[in-house]
């Protein structure tokens, strides 16, 4: 058994699409262990996404997550790392798979409507960014 994590962003918080993807996300058979909802400031957005400091997307990524709230989740299940992510879809919109949540919901490259870690290491890494072990059920 294996946990991610799991952010409902910004462009899916303002359509009110919170539910829908949570609805395709525990009926794909990945469980909640945790749920949040914030408003990221700067340095939380800069600092979730270290990795691609000095890309060229870097600065407009992080203008996008901090423009609204969003829904940050822990999920459970097996293989949860791969099976979020397949159940994402592609990061870039010509390689989406037909009825995944990118597919269905996101609006462009960048406003994809979610994320999901991509190894056990940023797995474990990104559940701590956000919560603490007694907040993980
Ligand atoms: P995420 O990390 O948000 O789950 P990902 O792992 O599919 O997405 P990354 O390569 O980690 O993709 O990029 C992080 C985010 O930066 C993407 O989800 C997207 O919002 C944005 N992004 C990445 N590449 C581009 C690009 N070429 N043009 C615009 N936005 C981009
Ligand atoms: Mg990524």
């Amino acid at each position: 058994i294996q946990q991610t994590l799991s952010i409902i962003k910004p462009d899916a918080t303002r359509r009110n699409i919170i539910g829908e993807i949570l609805t395709q996300i525990e009926q794909s058979g990945l469980s909640v262990k945790a749920l949040k909802m914030l408003h990221l400031t700067q340095e939380q957005a800069e600092g979730f996404y270290a990795e691609h400091q000095g890309k060229d997307f870097f600065a407009p990524l992080v203008a996008f997550m901090t423009s609204a709230p969003i829904v940050v989740a822990v999920l459970e299940g097996e293989n949860a790392i791969t099976h979020y992510r397949t159940l994402m879809g592609a990061t870039d919109p010509e390689k989406r798979e037909k009825g995944t949540i990118r597919d269905r919901f996101a609006l462009s490259y960048r406003e994809n409507s979610v994320h999901g870690s991509d190894s056990e290491n940023s797995a474990k890494r990104e559940i701590a960014y956000f919560f603490t072990p007694n907040e993980i059920v």
